[in-house]
């Protein structure tokens, strides 16, 4: 098949035939997910950090690999240790600019050509403790450009000091 016919088929048919949709996407400047600059948080030469487009709960975030790899059990140590330094960062960071009570850290890259990824998904008052929060029902995700811009902001600043002083 050529690859511009792939461009037809969804995510999962993707990945399904051993095609990654997110480094196709990338190549094709969104042709399979559409554009994303309300979602764009963070972007450096390894890791790119977006909202989710389906989120289960309001700030719900991935933080991508930008290189190719299948999941953490391929990633090298220093790329995954960058991963979860931001991970942590995000999850102190989210409770002051969601109001959110927790941060659930979840990866799952499946299948045969599944791009490396972490979510974080909040959880709020009144939701339940526990892993109901990793299967909350998936809503439209909803620009809301203040939050946004904090988070851009505190990103940037962590990106170059460690810390969002
Ligand atoms: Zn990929």
């Amino acid at each position: 098949m050529e690859e511009k016919e792939l461009l037809k088929l969804s995510p999962k048919e993707l990945i399904d035939l051993g095609v990654c949709p997110t480094c196709l996407n990338r190549k094709y400047h969104g042709a399979i997910y559409g554009d994303d600059t309300d979602k764009r948080l963070y972007r450096d030469e390894d890791i790119e950090i977006l909202f989710v487009g389906n989120p289960r709960a309001a700030g719900h975030l991935a933080i991508l690999s930008v290189p190719h790899y299948r999941d953490m059990a391929e990633a090298p140590d220093e790329l995954n240790a960058k991963i979860v330094r931001y991970a942590k960062y995000l999850m102190n960071l989210l409770p002051e600019v969601y109001g959110c009570e927790r941060v659930y850290l979840c990866t799952m890259c499946d299948g045969p050509a599944n791009h490396y990824h972490v979510q974080l998904i909040p959880r709020y008052a009144g939701e339940e403790r526990g892993s109901k929060n990793f299967v909350k029902p998936r809503g439209e995700f909803v620009s809301d450009p203040v939050r946004t811009e904090r988070l851009r902001a505190a990103l940037k600043a962590f990106a170059r000091d460690g810390s969002s002083e």
